[in-house]
């Protein structure tokens, strides 16, 4: 029998109903395409952090290198217990057996690349951001495959992914059975 790799991904591309309007954004390339080489760590940072479904729309504010959680029309902070969050769900993810992690595109927690910043002084919005928890991760696991759902439509980003994936779990293995 032989055991699928594991990655993490974010629970609504898988299907789960845990966006804040209470849908998802399941994507077929995760699930129908990638599902036949591994199997899913479902991550939803918004749920676990304590926010319910469904719940109010939020966006990065501020500064692109350290942003605030901020909800969009109440205007609460949700950065601190995002963060506490983080802290804690990244040691968690280290005993997960994880080897590479499948982000959902434009999210204020999830998003990994160009995610909006919105600058309250001017108005503005800027491609510019992370969402927390990816951040998060990305920091906490340097040597981890990580790629946006979206590009992963790409064929040659999903087999660089794909080879990625299985690398990491090779690396990671050799060290496992060292003397
Ligand atoms: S926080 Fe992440 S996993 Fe949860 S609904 Fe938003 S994008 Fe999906």
């Amino acid at each position: 029998m032989t055991t699928l790799i594991k990655v993490g991904v974010s629970a609504c591309l898988l299907g789960e109903r845990v966006r804040y309007d209470g849908g998802h954004m399941h994507d077929p390339t995760i699930t129908d395409t990638l599902g036949r080489l591994f199997t899913f760590h479902p991550v939803c940072p918004e749920v676990e952090c304590g926010m319910p479904i469904p719940r109010e729309p939020m966006r990065l504010e501020g500064d692109p290198a350290s942003p605030r959680l901020m909800t969009r029309q109440s205007r609460i902070d949700k950065t601190d217990q995002m963060l506490s969050y983080c802290n804690q769900k990244v040691q968690d993810l280290e005993k997960a057996d994880i080897c590479g992690f499948i982000f959902k595109k434009d999210s204020p927690s999830s998003g990994l690349y160009r995610v909006k910043v919105f600058n309250p002084e001017d108005g503005a919005l800027r491609e510019a951001g992370r969402g927390l928890f990816a951040d998060a991760f990305a920091r906490h696991f340097p040597q981890m495959p990580v790629e946006e759902a979206e590009r992963l439509n790409d064929t040659s980003i999903r087999e660089n992914f794909i080879e990625r994936v299985f690398a990491f779990r090779l690396w990671r293995d050799s060290l496992d059975t060292r003397p």
